[in-house]
């Protein structure tokens, strides 16, 4: 991967490419460690051996390589909030308007409910593209269904 004569050049700009992703370079513990540092997710080594070879573990490559390449690389996870659930339905009301999936008629909002095309629990993903707004009984009714059964459903009730 990299030589010590090449991470030594580099040293610095990798300590401090460290501290500004928000890890914390450590001490290394004996004399075969070049850099020792810690994420959230743990702590990472770079070492060399006899030959001037170096072996990183952990995230040590990625994080140099995320100074090599510019890459996302973050030595803190990034806070990651699924967006709360009003945020579905907004953007639900939006693209679909007031009306039920399967009934076509208006929700209130106290009966409004996301439902999930597939199924949480078979997979399915909590994304836009697989939600609707349904009401609370009209999404309990379809409950059982697969999504392919939940959209005949619906165009069976605008064929009637
Ligand atoms: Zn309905």
């Amino acid at each position: 991967m990299s030589t010590l004569a090449q991470f030594t050049k580099r040293r610095a700009a990798f300590e401090a490419f460290l501290v500004e992703r928000g890890a914390q370079v450590l001490q290394p513990t004996n004399e075969w460690e070049v850099l020792r540092f810690k994420t959230a997710r743990g702590v990472s080594v770079i070492y060399r051996n006899a030959k001037d070879g170096l072996t990183f573990t952990g995230e040590a490559a990625d994080a140099w390589n995320g100074l090599a390449k510019g890459n996302n690389w973050r030595g803190v996870e990034a806070v990651k909030r699924p967006p709360k659930v009003s945020a579905y339905v907004r953007a639900l009301l939006k693209r679909d308007g007031d009306a039920c999936f399967y009934c076509a008629q208006p929700m209130s909002e106290e009966d409004r409910t996301v439902e999930h095309l597939v199924a949480r629990s078979h997979g399915g993903p909590n994304h836009l593209s697989n939600m609707v707004l349904a009401h609370r009984l009209c999404n309990a009714n379809a409950g059982h269904l697969s999504a392919m059964e939940k959209i005949r459903l619906r165009e069976s009730r605008e064929a009637a």
